[in-house]
């Protein structure tokens, strides 16, 4: 136990950041992505990413759960380090099977388009990765999966398939199946971009919640209005580099690039 007059727990400051990424390059080909990329969010932490289109926001997240490869860089999940060697011409390459799969499952990334399983239903969707990657018993899967389900608002779909429910639908259900791995940081990849106005609310009031409760997030969204509420730190991304970042009221209320100010000046 601390009194007061310590200051801040000593236990809390010594837990390795949920994720820590350290000069992470990437390009394709001839064209350079990512040029060097330091980004760090302690567990409990909303990292927005903000920035325009092309901007290398998307290959960013991508590289963090190495759904793409990065060029050069380390990545950093809890304190654990991707095992990675040089692959010469084709950059980096993993060099620790087990340990990828394993870290894998304590990210969990939600996409623009949803990519729900179409051929599944949703509580299908929910349980595949912890009964077929995590072991998971099918029916304590299935009990969680219900509760997750009547946490997103959508217990009554559970028996449905995807193409029969609306884009708000579809997302929350992803967000379901994201949580089902207990994951420690989720990725978010602009979730509400392809919803209709109406619908981007309730899929917001999820994350949010998510928010409340603590949960590691990297969220890119051009949602300015949601990020400067949820989140606790603000990146811009621009032309592959953090052009600024900072607590969100300061990032969006004295932002100090030039090219920031006049970001923002499109999206609001
Ligand atoms: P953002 O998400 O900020 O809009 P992206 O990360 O999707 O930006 O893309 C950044 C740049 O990388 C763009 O110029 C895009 O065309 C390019 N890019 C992204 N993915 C690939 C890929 N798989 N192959 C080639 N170029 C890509
Ligand atoms: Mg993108």
């Amino acid at each position: 136990m601390s009194s007061p007059q310590d200051g801040a727990d000593p236990g809390a400051r010594q837990s390795p950041p949920a994720v820590e990424v350290t000069d992470l390059h990437k390009a394709f080909g001839d064209l350079e992505v990512l040029k060097g990329i330091s980004l760090k969010a302690e567990t409990g932490d909303v990292v927005a990413i903000i920035g325009g289109s092309g901007s290398g926001k998307s290959t960013m997240l991508r590289c963090i759960n190495m759904l793409e490869l990065p060029t050069r860089g380390e990545i950093s999940i809890k304190g654990e380090t991707i095992e990675m060697k040089d692959g010469g011409r084709h950059g980096l390459q993993p060099s620790n099977a087990r340990q990828l799969r394993r870290i894998r499952t304590r990210l969990a990334m939600v996409f623009q388009s949803f990519n729900l399983w179409q051929h599944m239903t949703v509580m299908g969707n929910i349980i595949e990765a912890p009964v077929h990657v995590m072991g998971v018993p099918r029916d304590e899967a299935i009990a969680r999966a219900e509760k997750l389900l009547d946490r997103v608002g959508l217990y009554d779909k559970r028996d449905a398939y995807p193409a029969f429910l609306s884009g708000g639908q579809q997302q929350r259900a992803a967000i379901a199946r994201a949580l089902a791995v207990d994951p420690d940081v989720m990725l978010f990849d602009e979730p509400t971009s392809a919803l209709d106005p109406e619908l981007v609310g309730e899929v917001l009031a999820v994350i949010a919640d998510l928010a409340r409760e603590g949960r590691t997030m990297l969220l890119v969204t051009h949602e300015m209005k949601f990020a400067r509420e949820v989140a606790s730190h603000v990146v811009y991304l621009a032309d592959g580099v953090i052009e600024e970042q900072g607590p969100p009221e300061v990032v969006y209320s004295a932002p100090k690039s030039e090219r920031l100010q006049k970001f923002l000046a499109t999206v609001q």
